[in-house]
């Protein structure tokens, strides 16, 4: 048996500020999570019992103690993470002061229960104002269960200092958010007097934060990535519309620590300005890297805030990358028409009068599809790029709109579109000209399609012949699996069996020679850990499918299957990237063109 835990020497122990580890309940979710993350858990649970004035237990399924560790751990200074004060310049640990366990055990009634892999029975350990009362061999899982009953009971001035459940509740769920967020990859969960606050199952950073601040907040998430030498930022920061008046949904952590920095929050907001009101405050989950050294560690325990070496670089740094990111994305205000009334009644209707019908073509013609399968179309809505410049009267437009009786003609610009180079497919008008990527755009175009579950089995191109199609077992349990999926991308199976499958329906559009490509290309990527940009497994799917069947850059489009893209792409609700986030068109008006000449 090998005890990891060591004394520090007396001077290093001086060199640690000491100060007050536990100030509330908070302060003891804050340390023993912490110490749950360090012994390497997978699996952490937290129960609290009136705020944690009366319980606060973690369990965890880490590393578990040895017998004398188990003792040794409530020594102050007792830490198995550092040996010398230079090592708390690279630290990988959250804890390495050695003191928590102590603190916490001078201040309340400790029960703890551990035990490590390799050891058949485990130990039980009470403590009480850091009297050990007993100590015995326990049967118990793998992993640390740590009770800590009646905080202050044999301090109470601090116990009346505490503040009311309501308070000192929300100041344990910001501990627990604070490390949640920065562990993914560890499940987490959350009991309050019985009732199931936070469940977090393992998952990809984007899945925590929807875990922690719920569904709605997915669709509002902008990823953000910058790496430059001093400092590495990744994350997400949330579009304008989803501010809030609390600072709620604003998290900073620099090497897996979370940290407060007013001059940093001032960056990102500056970043904003024009976008949100003043009373609002953007969301923000940035994760910094930086190296140990550019950071002025601040050892006192309870303090979050943190010194940097480089404080103006990063904070320019910072700013760009928010406003590029944003840019990505500040299109999608300026497509809002449906809440421009000049334009939403007009282009519905018109609409309806003028769609072109398109030719099939037998060979691929994803658009046609589409259309009768109830696509949202809204000619408008890309037309609306071009509302904010002058309105040019025009006759042209007020004859398409004469056949609607009360409608005005002020609303569109008649426009002209044409392909370039087999892959980027343009719509010009008198103001303007704009660029879709056609591989992209249809990308995207495909995956909302697939998220509404818009491929009834009618729609789909019914096979007379069943068409048989061989994969690996492990491909065909994910078929299995995903069935519901690939329904809403146009795939229908009627038999299942171990090696292969038969399909009765497929994508409308899809030649069949090619769906074995994309279904296996689709299930391969299954095998992958879901990337930061899909929400789940199955959205993955969904993004991946989007991408293999959309139409490449190569294939030659007619006019009017440009103006259907078009009306597609600008139908979607988030037409300004694909599925992968990569820009799906471009503007090119007279600002860009003043620059160029
Ligand atoms: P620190 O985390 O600063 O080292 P603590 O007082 O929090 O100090 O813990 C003391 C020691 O007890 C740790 O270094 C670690 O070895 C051990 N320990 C505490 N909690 C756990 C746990 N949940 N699982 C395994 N070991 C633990
Ligand atoms: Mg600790």
């Amino acid at each position: 048996m090998v005890d990891i835990i060591r004394l520090l020497p007396d001077h290093v122990a001086n060199q640690i500020a000491a100060g007050e580890v536990v100030q509330r309940p908070a302060s003891v979710v804050k340390e023993l999570l912490e110490n749950a993350v360090d012994a390497q858990a997978k699996k952490i649970k937290l129960i609290l019992k009136d705020a944690g004035k009366t319980l606060i237990q973690v369990i965890d399924d880490g590393s578990g103690m040895s017998l004398t560790d188990a003792r040794m751990a409530f020594e102050r200074h007792a830490t198995s993470k550092i040996s010398k004060a230079e090592d708390l310049f690279d630290l990988h640990t959250k804890g390495f002061r050695g003191e928590a366990l102590a603190s916490i055990a001078a201040v309340a009634q400790v029960t703890m229960k551990t035990k490590r892999e390799k050891d058949e029975i485990g130990t039980q350990l009470e403590i009480q104002a850091n009297k050990v009362q007993s100590q015995q061999p326990e049967v118990c899982q793998t992993g640390t269960l740590i009770s800590v009953k009646n905080l202050f009971f044999n301090v109470p001035a601090r116990r009346n200092f505490l503040k009311s459940d309501q308070v000192e509740l929300k100041n344990c769920i910001d501990e627990f958010q604070r490390v949640a967020l920065v562990h993914p990859s560890i499940s987490f969960e959350l009991e309050h007097n019985g009732q199931l606050l936070f469940n977090l199952p393992q998952g990809n950073l984007r899945q925590r934060i929807v875990g922690v601040f719920g569904n709605k907040i997915n669709e509002y998430l902008i990823p953000i990535e910058e790496q430059t030498e001093i400092i590495s930022v990744q994350g997400f920061i949330t579009k304008p519309e989803y501010a809030k008046k609390s600072k709620s949904a604003q998290f900073l952590f620099v090497n897996d620590r979370y940290f407060k920095h007013a001059y940093f929050h001032h960056s990102i907001a500056q970043a904003y300005e024009g976008l949100i009101n003043d009373s609002f405050q953007p969301g923000y989950f940035l994760y910094f890297k930086v190296k140990a050294s550019a950071l002025d560690v601040n050892i006192h325990p309870t303090k979050t805030e943190i010194k940097f070496e480089d404080e103006a670089h990063i904070y320019a740094i910072l700013r760009t990358a928010v406003k590029h990111a944003l840019g990505q994305f500040s299109v999608s205000t300026a497509l809002d028409f449906d809440l421009d009334p000049r334009l939403t009644p007009t282009s519905k209707a018109q609409k309806l009068v003028t769609a072109p019908k398109i030719s099939v073509d037998r060979n691929f013609n994803p658009f046609k599809e589409a259309q009768s399968a109830g696509m949202k179309s809204n000619s408008a809505s890309w037309e609306a790029l071009y509302a904010d410049l002058p309105e040019v009267e025009n006759d042209e437009t007020s004859e398409m709109h004469s056949e609607i009786p009360g409608l005005k003609s002020e609303a569109t610009v008649k426009a002209v579109f044409f392909q370039i180079a087999g892959k980027y497919l343009c719509s010009s008008s008198p103001s303007g000209i704009v660029c879709i990527d056609q591989h992209r755009a249809h990308s995207r175009v495909l995956y909302e399609k697939f998220l509404n579950q818009s491929t009834p089995k009618e729609s789909c191109q019914q096979l007379l012949f069943p068409l048989k199609l061989n994969f690996t077992v492990a491909d065909i349990q994910a078929i299995g699996t995903f069935e519901k999926e690939l329904n809403a991308a146009g795939f229908y199976f009627k038999d299942v069996a171990t090696n292969y499958v038969e399909l009765t329906g497929i994508p409308p559009g899809l030649e069949q020679q090619e769906v074995h490509n994309v279904l296996e290309a689709s299930l391969i990527a299954l095998q992958e850990e879901v990337p930061e940009e899909a929400y789940s497994k199955s959205d993955y799917l969904l993004r991946v499918l989007a991408s293999q069947m959309a139409v490449k850059s190569g294939r030659n489009f007619k006019e009017q299957e440009i103006q259907v893209l078009f009306d597609q792409l600008f139908g979607c609700k988030e037409p300004q990237i694909s599925p992968f986030y990569k820009k799906t068109f471009i503007k090119i008006d007279e600002a860009f063109l003043n620059t160029k000449f």
